[in-house]
C-alpha cells in the first residue's frame, strides 16, 4: 500500500508569506470596519476613504452590501442567524485580502456587539480597525437615501435596523464619527490620520 506521506507535498514552504506580499505592495493589510445605521454615511465615507488612500499610494478594496449581498451572500436574508453568517463570510473574505497585503474598507450595518466581536475575532484584533459611523436614527431617517425607512415604517420591510430591530451603540470603537455634525471630508481625514501609521511600511508613504 502506498504510504500516506507519499501524497503530501510541502507546498507551504513554497507559498509566499503575507509579509512578502506586504513588502511588494509597500503597505500593511488591515480591515477598516465601518458600522452604523442605514443612511449614517458608511458607503459615502468608504468610497471617499478609498480614494484618499489610493491617492496616497495604498491599494484598498471596499466591501459592502452591493458587492457582497448581491454575490457571495445572495442566499442570506436579514434574520439574526443570516446576519451572523453574512458577517462571518465577510470577515473570512477580508482575511484573504489582508493576507495579500490589501486594505479592506468594510461598510456594513453590523448592528450588535456580538456581530462585531465575531468579525474582530475572525480577522484578529491586530488587523481590525473599528469605526462607528454615528448619526441619530432621526437624521438617518430624514436622509432616507434609499427610501428604506419609509418602507420599513410602512411595514414593507421587516427586521430593519433602527425601526424594528436595534442598533447597539458601539462601545470603545477605535474611531467615532458624528456624521450629523461632521463633514464627509473631516470624517475621512480623521480615519486617514488614525490608519496611516498602521498601514505604512517604515512610514514610506506618509
Ligand atoms: P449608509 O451606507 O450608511 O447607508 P450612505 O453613505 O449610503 O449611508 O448615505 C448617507 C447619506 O448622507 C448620503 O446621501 C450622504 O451624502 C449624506 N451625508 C450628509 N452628511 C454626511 C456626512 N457628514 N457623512 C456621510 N454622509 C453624509
Amino acid at each position: 500500500m502506498e504510504k500516506a506521506d507519499n501524497n503530501i507535498y510541502p507546498v507551504f514552504s513554497k507559498i509566499l508569506k503575507r509579509s512578502d506580499k506586504e513588502t511588494l505592495l509597500n503597505q500593511k493589510g488591515k480591515v477598516i470596519w465601518l458600522s452604523g445605521l442605514s443612511g449614517s454615511g458608511k458607503t459615502t465615507i468608504a468610497k471617499e476613504l478609498e480614494k484618499g488612500l489610493h491617492q496616497r499610494g495604498f491599494i484598498c478594496q471596499v466591501l459592502d452590501g452591493d458587492n457582497i449581498r448581491s454575490g457571495v451572500n445572495n442566499n442570506l436574508g436579514f434574520s439574526l442567524e443570516d446576519r451572523l453568517e453574512n458577517i462571518r463570510r465577510i470577515a473570512e473574505i477580508s482575511k484573504i485580502f489582508i493576507n495579500c497585503g490589501i486594505i479592506t474598507i468594510n461598510s456594513f450595518i453590523s448592528p450588535t456587539e456580538k456581530i462585531r466581536a465575531i468579525a474582530k475575532e475572525i480577522i484578529g484584533a491586530n488587523d481590525f480597525i473599528s469605526v462607528f459611523v454615528n448619526a441619530p436614527v432621526s437624521v438617518c431617517e430624514q436622509r432616507d437615501v434609499k427610501g428604506l425607512y419609509k418602507k420599513a415604517r410602512a411595514g414593507e420591510i421587516r427586521n430593519f435596523t433602527g425601526v424594528d430591530t436595534v442598533f447597539e451603540p458601539m462601545v470603545n470603537p477605535d474611531i467615532e464619527l458624528h456624521t450629523d455634525r461632521m463633514s464627509v471630508a473631516d470624517s475621512v481625514k480623521k480615519i486617514i490620520d488614525h490608519v496611516l501609521p498602521l498601514i505604512s511600511m517604515h512610514g514610506k508613504k506618509e
